[in-house]
């Protein structure tokens, strides 16, 4: 384990159910963080929930205690941006979304507008209204180009789960007959933004989650390592039943402070 860790330079951290559960910091975060700190590795954070932007994220790790610049909080919402200006430069975008998220794509120079869109993202909505529910269907079913900010199904929140990005868009794609593309992780396109945004190789990336199906889904036929905690949601019976070979598989971050 020691060895396959030899060569990274850079660990991308999922956020629930990896660094915390909920509002509750795991304790072996802040000791992970320090070793990896003195080992000379680079440290990045990624989550795929859209419904909150940079800002809100990075506020929430410092009321924790961990102080991190705004570069390195990475979000679905970034590589959302980072593609619509490549394939749909200066498009007008129907956003389905908090308005978190409608402000921090704004930032990220997205063409935000109500009517006559070219193209429509839908994002982790816990702001959900009909009206625009049913909006975002008729731009989708007259064939704009349509998206998804992430791909999950279910939210983790203190009291269980709620209804994620993923099954707003299964409502959709079942009214519309279409299925969305989306960003976040396992997106290549995350690949792609992560390389672009932490500026090491995918060889000396590795990305640790507690999910199968899109934290290490991620590294799958990719150069990066991937390593899964069982702190959070996946199982270790869960391995091979679903997307997502893990190169590595631990009981929390805290047990990779001595490979370190
Ligand atoms: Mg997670």
């Amino acid at each position: 384990m020691r060895k396959m860790l030899a060569g990274i330079r850079c660990f991308v951290l999922d956020m629930d159910g990896t660094i915390y559960l909920g509002e509750r910091l795991f304790p072996w975060t802040k000791p992970f963080l320090a070793a990896s700190r003195r080992s000379g590795r680079a440290v990045r954070f990624f989550t795929n929930n859209s419904s909150k932007n940079t800002d809100a994220y990075v506020r929430k790790l410092a009321g924790m205690g961990i102080d991190i610049p705004r570069g390195h909080m990475l979000i679905s919402n970034g590589v959302a941006a980072m593609y619509m200006k490549a394939r749909h430069p200066g498009a007008r975008v129907f956003v389905l979304g908090t308005p978190l998220l409608r402000e921090e794509l704004a930032e990220m120079g997205i063409n935000i507008v109500e009517d006559a869109p070219d193209a429509v993202l839908v994002g982790f909505d816990t702001t959900l209204e009909y009206g625009r529910l049913a909006k975002t269907c008729d731009f989708i079913r007259a064939g704009l180009p349509a998206y998804g900010l992430n791909p999950d199904l279910n939210c983790p929140v203190e009291s269980g789960f709620i209804p994620d990005c993923g099954s707003i868009a299964k409502l959709i794609e079942a009214s519309c007959g279409r299925t969305l593309t989306f960003f976040g992780k396992p997106s290549p396109l995350t690949r792609a933004y992560i390389v672009r945004e932490t500026g090491f190789a995918e060889e000396e990336i590795a990305v640790v989650g507690d999910r199968l199906y899109t934290d290490i889904a991620l590294a799958d036929g990719s150069g990066m390592t991937s390593v899964l905690v069982l702190s959070g949601e996946s199982k270790e019976a869960d391995i091979g039943t679903m997307p997502g070979t893990p190169d590595l598989v631990v009981r929390d971050l805290g047990a990779l402070i001595p490979l370190l």
